[in-house]
């Protein structure tokens, strides 16, 4: 018998999601890493496990069921949920036919409107005119995911014995031979979750897929006075961005507005996120550069319009910008894939700005085909 029930390639969110979905059915797991702990885009996002405006169908359900498994494991692991819920402040007369579209969808069923007042009680930053009226969603859970990702590894390794092997490269996965950068690790089963790494292991499957990769811009921004944040803040922008706003045919004004109005932004594919750490910072982003190899530099003018929608919606007198980053992930025309390059092997990328949402009920699924049902 191999060492292992299961190998996976990657301790991303993506990774760790599959392997606590197999640890939970007593599955002994493996989880192998080229880094000395995650260091990809699961550590460089928001930590925002956003549900409303994910794309309608299997993103938003799968979203809906992640964030439920978030809330399951976040108490067991010690990990601390920042914010809770969602306020998007739209000051755009397009942008209220939207919100009363998607209030009537079955993505909006637990969501309401807002008055510029019930919005400021929530975000008191609010800028009187930033909030014509605001979409408020309670479904969302923010965690710190530079410490929330090594408190899951923490967990699985203690609680459901999942051993993980880092700085090892995996070369090629043939079960139960899985060769590495450090020996021969036999496990029956491989789930690969190599984020926007499309060559080390099967690179004519994964392009197959038409993938690219996405970089984006990220900010700490620190408020000069105390200010508490009591939900993630978006803007009009993220109507016109986010799937599960912008699909729907009453956006197509609102887009057609952004884009005359807000040209620059709407280039460089910026729309507004807020979301508050424990010590009242804010992580502010974000933008969408796509390239095979993105650059690895931070542009000062990007910067400076997400600074800007961020001063037309928020009031932060005295504001500076405490640090500043860039993050890729893997992009393709579809949200996700799962590849099966043969019974015992798949592949599983999130080809979009949303696996820290989605991993969880994705990790559900794969081992669901991969073991079947539970009885
Ligand atoms: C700036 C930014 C903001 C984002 N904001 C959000 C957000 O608010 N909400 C949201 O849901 N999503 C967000 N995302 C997207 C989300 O972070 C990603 O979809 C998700 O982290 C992808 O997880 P992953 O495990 O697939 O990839 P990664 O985190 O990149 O992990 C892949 C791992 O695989 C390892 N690996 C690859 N190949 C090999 C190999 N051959 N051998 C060994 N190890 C290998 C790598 O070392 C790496 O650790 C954001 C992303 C970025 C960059």
């Amino acid at each position: 018998m191999a060492g292992f029930d299961l190998a996976i390639v990657g301790a991303g969110i993506v990774g760790l999601a599959h392997a606590f979905a197999a640890a939970k059915r007593g599955k002994r797991v493996v989880v192998i890493d080229r880094d000395a702990q995650a260091n990809g885009a699961s550590v460089r996002n928001f930590g925002f496990v956003t549900v409303t405006g994910q794309g309608a169908g299997d993103c938003w359900s799968l979203a809906f069921r992640s964030r439920d498994v978030w809330a399951e494991v976040v108490a067991k692991a010690g990990i601390e949920v920042v914010q809770h819920g969602l306020v998007l402040a739209a000051r755009l007369t397009e942008s209220q036919a939207v919100i009363d579209a998607f209030l009537k969808t079955e993505m909006g069923a637990a969501c309401r409107r807002l008055s510029t007042s019930e919005a400021q009680a929530i975000v008191p930053a609010l800028k009187d005119g930033a909030a014509v009226s605001a979409l408020y969603s309670p479904h969302e859970i923010r965690v710190e995911s530079k410490t929330a990702i090594p408190l899951l590894t923490k967990f699985l390794a203690e609680q459901y014995g999942v051993t993980f092997q880092w700085n090892t490269s995996v070369t090629a996965v043939e079960p139960p031979r899985i060769v590495t950068s450090r020996g021969v690790v036999e496990a029956e089963a491989v789930i690969i979750c190599p984020g926007d790494d499309f060559t080390a292991l099967f690179p004519e499957r994964i392009a197959a897929y038409g993938v690219t990769r996405c970089k984006l811009q990220m900010l700490r921004v620190s408020p000069a006075q105390p200010v508490k944040f009591g939900a993630a803040v978006m803007s009009d922008l993220g109507l016109g961005r986010y799937l599960g706003y912008a699909e729907l045919p009453e956006a197509e004004a609102l887009k057609a507005r952004l884009d005359r109005d807000l040209a620059p932004e709407r280039a460089n594919g910026i729309h507004l996120i807020v979301t508050q750490s424990a010590d009242g910072s804010l992580v502010v982003g974000d933008s969408h550069h796509y390239a095979t190899t993105p650059d690895p530099f931070s542009s000062d003018r990007v910067d400076d319009l997400m600074l800007a929608e961020m001063d037309r919606v928020l009031d932060l007198p005295g504001r500076t910008v405490s640090e500043h980053w860039i993050g890729t992930y893997a992009s393709a025309k579809n949200w996700r894939f799962t590849d099966r390059p043969a019974d015992s092997i798949r592949i599983a990328i999130v080809t979009s700005g949303c696996g820290a949402s989605t991993a969880f009920g994705i990790g559900e699924e794969t081992i669901k085909d991969l073991y079947g049902s539970v009885s």
